[in-house]
C-alpha cells in the first residue's frame, strides 16, 4: 500500500489535528504518501483532495477544530455516493482510509466498506464520547475541562449573588461530558439522560426549594444534558422560576465546548491513535476502529462501536449521586442510545 486517505467527518474534536500529524508522520517513515479529503465524505465524492506532507504538520497538533474541515453529509448513505467515493479513491490508486469522526462518520465508512475493495479504519473524534469499544475519544477531556472552567466562572457570580442556575453542556444524546462536568465542577444538581427515572419538574422544584430555605446565601448549580429538557435549559430555568418563586438562570454553554486547544490527554490519545491506526493498516486490518481500553490500543469491529450501547461508568455516576445536594434521580443507570 503506497498511498492512505485520511477524512474528519460529523462534529469536529479538538485533537483531531494532533491525529492527522501522527497518521502522516508515521505513514511518511513507511513511505506510505497520505492525501487529505477536505469536508468529509462530501470531500471525497468531490474529490477536494489536499495532499499532506510531514512538513505541514508543524503547528498543527496545538490547533482545536480540524485543518482538513468537516462537514454533514446525509447524502452518504445512498449507495450512488458510497460508488462514488469508491471511484474517487481508485483514481488516486488509494490503498486505505481513515476516518476521524464520531458514530455517524463510523456508519458512513462500514457503508464505503461495503462498496471499496480499500481498507477502511476509523478513529474515535468527537467531544460526545458516545463510542462502544473505547474508553474515551478524542477531545471529550478538552470539551469536559471547557465546560469546568464554564461552570467555575458561573460559580463565582452565583455564589456572589446566591442564584440558582442551570447550566446545559453538550453529550448529543449521552450524559457523559454532563457527569464529568457535574464532578470536576462541584455541581449540587445533574440531569443527564441515562438517570432513571427521569425527575419530574416538582420534584426538582421541591429540592430546589428546601435547599434554599435551609441554606439560603448559597448558590444551586445543577449541569443539564442537551436535548433532556423540552425546550432546553431556557425552557426548564423559566418553568422552575414559577414554580419555586425563586428566579433561576440559564447557561447554555454551546459550541465553546467544541472549541479551544486540544489538552495534553487528548493530544496524546489523538497521536497514540494516529500511529497505530498506520501500524494496523500496514498489518492488513479493515473494518475496524482503533481505540483504547485502559491504556491499551485495542481494535474494534466498526459496526459494533455504533450498534452496542455505551454505559456511563456506574462507579462515576455513584460519586455525583454520593455528592451532590439536589438529587432527583434514582441510581439506576440506563445504557446511552
Ligand atoms: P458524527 O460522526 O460526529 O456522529 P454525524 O452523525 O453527523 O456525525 O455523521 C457524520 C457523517 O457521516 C454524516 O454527515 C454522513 O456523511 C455520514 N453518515 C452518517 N450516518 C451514515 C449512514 N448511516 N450511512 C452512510 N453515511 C453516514
Amino acid at each position: 500500500m503506497k498511498k492512505i486517505a485520511v477524512i474528519t467527518s460529523g462534529g469536529d474534536a479538538p485533537g483531531m489535528n494532533a491525529c492527522i500529524r501522527a497518521i502522516v508522520l508515521t505513514a511518511n517513515q513507511h513511505d506510505v504518501e497520505v492525501i487529505g479529503f477536505r469536508h468529509g465524505f462530501r470531500g471525497i465524492v468531490e474529490d477536494l483532495n489536499l495532499p499532506l506532507h510531514p512538513n505541514d504538520m508543524r503547528l498543527v497538533s496545538q490547533r482545536g477544530g480540524t485543518i482538513l474541515l468537516s462537514s454533514r453529509y446525509p447524502e452518504f448513505k445512498q449507495v450512488s455516493a458510497a460508488k462514488a467515493a469508491a471511484a474517487v479513491l481508485d483514481q488516486h490508486n488509494i490503498g486505505a482510509l481513515v476516518v476521524i469522526g464520531g458514530d455517524g462518520s463510523f456508519r458512513g465508512a462500514h457503508h464505503l466498506d461495503q462498496y471499496w475493495d480499500g481498507q477502511v479504519i476509523g478513529i474515535p473524534g468527537t467531544i460526545d464520547n458516545d463510542l462502544a469499544g473505547t474508553d474515551t475519544t478524542i477531545g471529550f477531556t478538552t470539551a469536559v475541562d471547557t465546560a469546568m472552567e464554564a461552570i467555575d466562572r458561573i460559580r463565582e457570580t452565583a455564589e456572589a449573588m446566591a442564584r440558582v442556575f442551570l447550566i446545559e453542556v453538550m453529550g448529543r444524546h449521552a450524559g457523559f461530558i454532563g457527569l464529568h462536568a457535574a464532578i470536576a465542577g462541584s455541581a449540587e444538581g445533574m440531569l443527564v439522560p441515562e438517570l432513571e427515572p427521569q425527575p419530574k419538574l416538582a420534584d426538582i422544584a421541591d429540592r430546589i426549594k428546601q435547599a434554599r430555605a435551609a441554606f439560603p446565601d448559597s448558590s444551586y448549580l445543577i449541569v443539564v444534558s442537551e436535548n433532556l429538557w423540552p425546550g432546553g435549559v431556557e425552557n426548564l430555568a423559566r418553568e422552575l422560576t414559577q414554580a419555586t418563586g425563586t428566579t433561576c438562570h440559564s447557561a447554555p454553554l454551546g459550541h465553546i465546548q467544541r472549541g479551544g486547544r486540544p489538552n495534553a490527554e487528548d493530544r496524546i490519545l489523538s497521536m497514540q491513535l494516529g500511529q497505530a491506526a498506520v501500524h494496523a493498516l500496514l498489518d492488513g486490518l479493515s473494518g475496524h476502529m482503533i481505540g483504547v481500553e485502559q491504556g491499551h490500543v485495542v481494535q474494534v469491529p466498526l459496526r459494533l462501536t455504533f450498534e452496542r450501547d455505551k454505559p456511563l461508568d456506574p462507579r462515576l455516576v455513584d460519586l455525583q449521586l454520593g455528592l451532590q445536594q439536589l438529587n432527583f434521580a434514582s441510581k439506576v443507570v440506563k445504557e446511552s442510545a
